[in-house]
């Protein structure tokens, strides 16, 4: 099949099924976006990513004069990715009041859909998107009028000459997880200006206009509590640069065609948007978008993963048959395809909590589980990501580990994926002690699986799927209540194993009640996707084969690995 020029997002029906289901009666006129973006990356956005990434940021410190200018040079091609990622409203449609042609701003849910077909051509510049948003978030909702006014505007504009781009200053060299550790100081002027001082150790997007900065104000006290945000523009008021010095830029595994460095802040100017008590908390809007636009990353990586392996598989032929004929090879990539649609379901059951809340219509038990499942898709979806790109490597064989197929860079730049907007330990602790534990998202998590199970259950063809989650949740919930039982020290040492077993009993839930929805609707793909989950991550041990998932014959195999529908009578 021709690669190049495709529309990624005509090319994966089931994600296409996916954005009908979410965004019903809004669907038309977002399909028009998503078609839009789906021939970008497959076509501009896939050769300038290549480009973009064999000629990666540098970091230029001197004019020809000897002067400082600390400034990120980039390659074209990568310029022309930002113009038409910005171009197409991947984050002014979040904001644009006009987005929807009845009036208003446009869902996450496409928003987010943007970002899951953009990020299968490109990754680096995706995290550069996500702090954009990030900060339009933060200055929105907590800046001044007047600082609001002067920059909101910029970070949701969409052209290159009006845009400022967003980033993240939080890691120092004492610490990334531990936030609370930062040294970075901020001192209140006179003239009421505040102005920042310390290192940065991981800035990502460096060069960006606007910096969103952890720092602690003189007289704070001390952890996170202490900590106030800033903002911190890389241009004063009056066009001159700002007092921040760009070290070097990090060589990185991954990721490269985006800078990420280390950086000073020399009593750099800024606004407090909100001071100790509130600082950290309210960066945490930011990390929680952060955290979607990393699941959603990571649902774009594996569905490429699975694009390459699928496409490979048609064509490459070894032993006198087509590689998809195989039938080892065939369970390897329907594992792919299983973990990637699973993944995506949660993924975009979170984010369409978040539209909820955004648009005030959220529930009580909406914001709990949007808080727990935040972490919990972040964790889950990133460790996946590097899973099924690794298979994606070896399913194309020698090839697949060579730097001219996707499937190399693929990988590398999935590694990061576990690490930055928090690691699996870290939100896994954050899922057990805090969602869970403090803030008691158990009863919400129980009532939302069992509605999701309710029509799955009237199935014959699902009710023993339906039943082993059920079963497999309150088994879950047990052993959680155990850990945390434990009065003042709770016992941490399975929280990454709670996590991911949660994740795909949810996964299972909302997958089982898709498969009900489309056999009343004549179609049966759903239903054949949820059995092999379940078999596969919720009844089964990973890989031992001890419990066969359902066979894989022709009509089911077809239906799964090109995401097609699958007639009822063929089951
Ligand atoms: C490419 C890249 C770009 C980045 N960009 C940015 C950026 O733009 N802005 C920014 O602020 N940061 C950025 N980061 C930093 C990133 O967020 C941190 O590296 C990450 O949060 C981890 O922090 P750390 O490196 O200090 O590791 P540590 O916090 O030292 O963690 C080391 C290991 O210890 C584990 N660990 C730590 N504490 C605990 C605990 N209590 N219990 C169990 N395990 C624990 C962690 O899970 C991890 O595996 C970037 C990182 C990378 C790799």
């Amino acid at each position: 099949m021709r690669r190049e020029g495709l529309d990624l997002y005509a090319a994966d029906p089931a994600f296409v099924r996916r954005m009908r289901r979410l965004l019903g009666s809004e669907y038309g006129w977002a399909a028009e976006h998503l078609h839009r973006m789906g021939a970008l990356a497959g076509g501009p956005v896939a050769a300038c990513s290549v480009q973009a990434e064999a000629y990666p940021p540098e970091l230029v410190r001197y004019d020809r004069e000897g002067n400082r200018i600390d400034r990120v040079r980039f390659h074209p091609a990568y310029e022309r990715m930002r113009e038409l990622a910005y171009g197409s409203g991947i984050v002014a449609l979040a904001y644009d009041e006009r987005a929807r042609p009845a009036g208003g701003r446009a869902p996450r849910v496409l928003v987010f859909g943007l970002g899951y077909v953009f990020s299968q051509a490109e990754q680096g510049l995706y995290c550069p998107i996500c702090m954009t948003d990030g900060a339009a978030r933060l200055v929105e909702r907590y800046a001044e009028p007047e600082v609001r006014e002067r920059w909101l505007p910029r970070l949701t504009a969409r052209e290159l000459d009006r845009l400022a781009e967003g980033a993240m200053w939080l890691t120092e060299k004492q610490g990334g997880s531990d936030v609370g550790a930062n040294t970075t100081r901020a001192v209140e002027g006179p003239d009421g200006r505040w102005r920042l001082y310390g290192d940065k150790w991981f800035c990502s997007n460096l060069g960006a206009e606007v910096m969103m900065v952890m720092a602690r104000p003189e007289g704070a006290g001390p952890g996170t509590r202490g900590l106030g945000l800033f903002l911190v523009p890389l241009h004063r008021g009056d066009g001159s640069r700002n007092a921040i010095r760009f070290h070097r830029l990090k060589d990185k595994l991954g990721t490269r065609s985006m800078p990420t460095g280390e950086a000073t802040l020399e009593g750099a100017e800024g606004w407090l948007l909100a001071g100790p008590g509130r600082g950290f908390k309210a960066m945490t809007e930011m990390l929680n978008l952060s955290r979607l636009y990393n699941a959603v990353a990571s649902c774009g990586a594996m569905r490429r993963a699975c694009f390459e392996a699928l496409e490979h598989a048609r064509e490459r032929t070894a032993f006198g048959r087509v590689l998809e004929d195989h039938p080892l090879h065939r369970e390897v990539l329907a594992d792919m395809v299983v973990r990637t649609e699973a993944s995506t379901a949660l993924v975009f059951e979170t984010v369409a909590r978040l539209d909820r809340m955004d648009r005030g219509i959220g529930s009580e038990d909406d914001r709990v589980l949007w808080r727990a499942l935040t972490p919990l898709v972040k964790l889950h979806t990133a460790k996946q990501a590097v899973a099924v790109a690794s298979e994606g490597v070896e399913a194309l064989g020698g090839n697949g580990y060579i730097e001219e197929f996707p499937t190399a860079r693929l990988l590398r730049d999935a590694q990061v994926l576990p690490i930055w907007e928090g690691t699996t330990n870290i939100l896994a602790l954050d899922l057990l002690l805090r969602a869970i534990g403090r803030e008691g998202a158990c009863d919400a998590l129980a009532r939302w699986i069992e509605q999701r199970l309710a029509a799955a259950s009237e199935r014959s063809t699902l009710l023993e799927a339906a039943g082993l989650v059920e079963a497999g949740f309150v088994a879950w919930r047990e052993a959680v209540g155990d850990a945390l039982a434990l009065e003042g020290s709770p016992d941490v040492r399975y929280a990454r194993g709670f996590a991911h077993r949660l994740a795909r009993l949810c996964e299972a839930a909302i997958l089982l009640d898709e498969a009900a929805a489309d056999l009343a609707g004549g179609d049966a793909r759903a239903q054949a996707l949820a059995l092999r989950h379940v078999a596969r991550f919720v009844a089964g041990p990973d890989d031992a084969g001890l419990r066969p998932a359902p066979a894989l014959e022709p009509p089911v195999w077809q239906a799964l690995s090109r995401g097609t529908e699958l007639a009822l009578e063929a089951v």
